[in-house]
Parts: C-alpha cells; structure tokens; sequence
C-alpha cells in the first residue's frame, strides 16, 4: 500500500467504496488522515465498515470543514448530472478528487523522479499498459501495474527509485487528477466512447488530452483526427513528444510501424526497433499501435533494440484479447471475448484469416453491419446468445452459419468443420462482437468458458 502521508492531519471524505474507493480510505488513514466514508448502497457501507473504516452518512451531513472529498471513478462527476455528494461537495467549497490523485501528490512529496507512466485512449490501453510493465521489467525495473485495468493504484508500493508505476488511466479517472504529472503520459486514440458520461466528444478529447499535456514526456499516436489535433497542440506549446503511427511510416520523427516492422524515424530517416512478425501476443496493426507507443513509452531504454526485441517476443499478453488457447491437430483457438462490440471484434477478423467464427451474445446498437466488408475472412460464422436471429439476417448469404444457441455447441460444430479444412492453420475464434450478459456475468466468464471448451477438445486429441 501507499500511505498517504501529504494528507496527514486533514479531514477527508470518501465516497464511493468499491475496492479504489476502500483502498483509498484506507491508504489516507494509514498516512495519518481523518477519514469517514459512505456509500449510497449498504453492502459496501458494511464492507468498509468491517475493514476498520468510519462510516459517517454524508447525505445528512454538510460538508464544510472538510479538506478534500475523495470519490471512486463510477460516481458521475458531470454527466449526466453530478451526483449529489459532488453537487454537495462544490457547494461547500470542498475540492473533489480521486485516488490517482492522492497518488500524484504523494509521489510529489516524497519521490518526485519516481518513473510514473500513465497510459489512456479509448482502445488498447489495457494491453499497452501490460507491455510497458513487462518492458520495463526486462530493463530490470520492478513495475508496479495499477488503475483502471484492475487494481487500485494505491494498494501498490508508493513511489521509489528504480521501480515504475503504469497505470493505466480511463477518463474518468483522469477528471478527477487536476494535477497527473506522469514522467511518460501515452495517448493511444480518441473514439466516441462514454459520451453519456462526458457529454460530448469535445469534453472526453479534452480530458484525454490532459494526460499528454501534463506529462513531463508525451507519447501521442497520429492515427486518428482527434490525437493528431492534440499532438499538433503539443508542437506548438513546444511540449517533448514521442509521435508514433501506424498508418503513416513517413512521419518525419517517431516511432512507426511498417509491415510488421517497427522502424524509429529521425529527421525523416528510419533505422530499425523490432519486428512483430510471429508474436502472437501481439497481432494485428492495432497491437502495432500498442507496441510502438509502449516502446516511446521507454524512453532512452528504447534505443537498446536487442532488450526490447526481447521484451516484445516474451510478452504474454493479456487473457481475452486474442488469446492464443491452443492447437488440436492444426486448428487453433483463439479467445477474444473482449470483442463486446463490433469495433474490436473487426480488429480480430482484419488480423486472422481462415476463420471459424463463434459471435454472439446480447447486441450492441449497429450489431455487426460495419463487419461485413470483412465477411470473405470468414469460412462460417457460429451464431450463439439472444444476437442470433438479427446476426443471420445481417449475414443473409453471404456467407455459411449454423445456429449453436450456446459457447459449448458452438465450440463443437466449429471444431468438427475447421478439422475438415484443407488450409494450414483454421481457426476457431470467439469474437462475440457482443455484451456477455444475456448467458455470462462478464466477458471474463464467457472468455473462461471457451478456454475451457478448446482446452477439452485439445486434451480430446492429445
Ligand atoms: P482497453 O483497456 O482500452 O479496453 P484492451 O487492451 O483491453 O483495451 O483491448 C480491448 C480491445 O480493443 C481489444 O480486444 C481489441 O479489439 C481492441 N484494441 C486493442 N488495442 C487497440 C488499439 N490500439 N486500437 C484500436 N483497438 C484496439
């Protein structure tokens, strides 16, 4: 854990006690803080409770005569509206933070050079995030990963030399960070997303952009309209950036991808940094972005091309996302069940070929229409979950599809026709393209689920 100590002797409220928001708490207490909590359900109520933490109901009580108003990142700072604690807590006066920002304060007082790189963009940050850790491990540093990918970032070790923190940011959590001073702030890309809580594209460009702008070196991908205006913002405020593209391996000065190669542009001449062909961990130009963001990410560390080589062939990437599960005979199963929409699920289909794909699940808004220019990838699609019907019509006869109903069928019929395939390598891939909820608590479960199933077949085999 990191106590708090910048805090010591202040008065603070805590709202919102999910694990960030109990770990918080718990890390103001630890460095001397007057700490009361409250929730507006009573299951975390009691769990912070239990945990030793003091419980005050702030919905009776004024907040004047409190320092700070500490909140976990679900609790709507703006939109659609302010909860009422932060409509509360503006009222009285009383700043309104979270706890990456009690992070930031900490490592100001007390290890200011500690490396700190802070990664965000609308896809890919859990990925990048996991890379620049095992990248910098294999530099030799202890890496501590934390923030939005799933641990709290104060239940880490606080901020010392030789060890970096990354961590990963989502744009609420950067909302509530006025003063994120990361040594490397990474932007990957900026898509609609969240606009329910941000309001307009604007508002959550704005927010993202305060990560790179902040950071003592920015690292900023080209790919899209909205980083590219950013990362024009940064050359002219004369702010020390690392450019990287996928799409364009003319860039004057950067980092590029170009095939599967990633080259280091300087002064418009390339010289090599690594090449991805085969890593399996780390397919497709997507993961291309990741990988040449988080090599930026190292800084002068970068230039030692045969450790990040090294780095990137070893990386095991992250379950879920295009997980490599195994191989029974030639066919390989691959987990995609992050795929919760048609957006990711088309990043699965453009870097696989010869697929036997397993969709479905409960539909997002659009379903897999933007898909289908990717439909001639596909040997035959296997329909499951509540999507099935409205899939098959999007699909029409373009190309074969057999309704499963369930993971386990699916997992079964496409296996029994990838084995009858000629080619070298046919692939069963779940990529739902879809919500989990309508069979899974989480695309965790659903993802575990197909492990499972492919793991049997491959054992079946064996
Ligand atoms: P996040 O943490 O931002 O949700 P992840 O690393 O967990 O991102 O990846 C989630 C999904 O987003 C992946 O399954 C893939 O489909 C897609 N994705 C990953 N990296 C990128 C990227 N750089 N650009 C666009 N999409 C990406």
């Amino acid at each position: 854990m990191t106590p708090i100590t910048s805090f010591a002797g202040k008065r603070v409220a805590v709202f919102g006690l999910g694990i960030s928001g109990r770990v918080a708490a718990q890390a103001l207490v630890a460095g001397g803080a007057d700490v009361v909590v409250w929730d507006d359900h009573r299951r975390p109520r009691e769990n912070a409770a239990a945990s030793g933490l003091a419980l005050k109901d702030l919905v009776m009580s004024d907040l004047t005569g409190f320092d700070s108003l500490v909140i976990g990142p679900g609790v709507p700072l703006t939109h659609p509206t302010p909860h009422w604690i932060v409509a509360k807590a503006r009222q009285a006066g009383v700043e309104v933070i979270g706890d990456i920002e009690l992070f930031c304060r900490e490592r100001a007082k007390i290890a200011p050079k500690a490396l700190f790189v802070a990664i965000t963009g609308t896809n890919g940050k859990s990925t990048t995030t996991a890379l620049v850790a095992h990248l910098y491990r294999c530099f030799g540093y202890e890496a501590d990963v934390g923030g939005n990918i799933g641990t709290p970032i104060l239940s880490l070790a606080p901020p010392a030399e030789g060890r970096v923190h990354v961590i990963e940011c989502s744009s609420f959590q950067i909302d509530l960070t006025p003063s994120l001073n990361a040594t490397f702030g990474v932007l990957l890309n900026v898509t609609p997303d969240h606009l329910d809580r941000h309001g307009t594209m604007e508002n959550y460009a704005a927010i993202k952009e305060r990560l790179v702008a902040q950071a003592d070196h920015a690292v900023v991908c080209l790919d899209d309209e909205i980083t590219r205006a950013i990362a024009e913002r940064l050359r002219r405020a004369g702010k020390p950036t690392t450019f990287v593209s996928i799409t364009d391996p003319a860039i004057a000065d950067g980092i590029v991808l170009d095939g599967t190669k990633l080259l280091r542009r300087t002064a418009g001449h390339s010289s090599p940094v690594a090449d991805l062909a085969g890593i399996s961990s780390l397919r497709g130009s997507h993961n291309g972005q990741n990988a040449a963001a988080a090599v930026a990410a190292l800084g002068a560390h970068g230039f030692d091309i045969a450790t990040v080589q090294k780095g990137l062939s070893s990386f095991p990437g992250l379950p879920h996302r295009l997980e490599e599960v195994g191989r029974r005979g030639k066919v390989l199963y691959i987990n995609d069940s992050k795929a919760t929409n048609a957006d990711a699920a088309e990043k699965a289909l453009l870097s696989l070929a010869d697929i036997y794909w397993i969709l479905g699940g409960r539909a997002k808004q659009g379903g897999i229409e933007p898909l289908r220019p990717l439909f001639a990838k596909i040997v035959k699609a296997y329909l499951v979950g509540e999507a099935a019907e409205a899939f098959a019509a999007t699909i029409g006869e373009a190309i074969p599809y057999e309704f499963c109903g369930t993971i386990d069928k699916a997992v079964e019929s496409a296996t029994r026709d990838a084995e009858q395939s000629r080619t070298p390598m046919p692939i069963v891939l779940l990529s739902p393209a879809c919500a989990s909820f309508d069979q899974f608590s989480d695309f965790e479960k659903r993802g575990d689920k197909f492990r499972e199933l492919a793991l049997a077949k491959i054992a079946e085999k064996a």
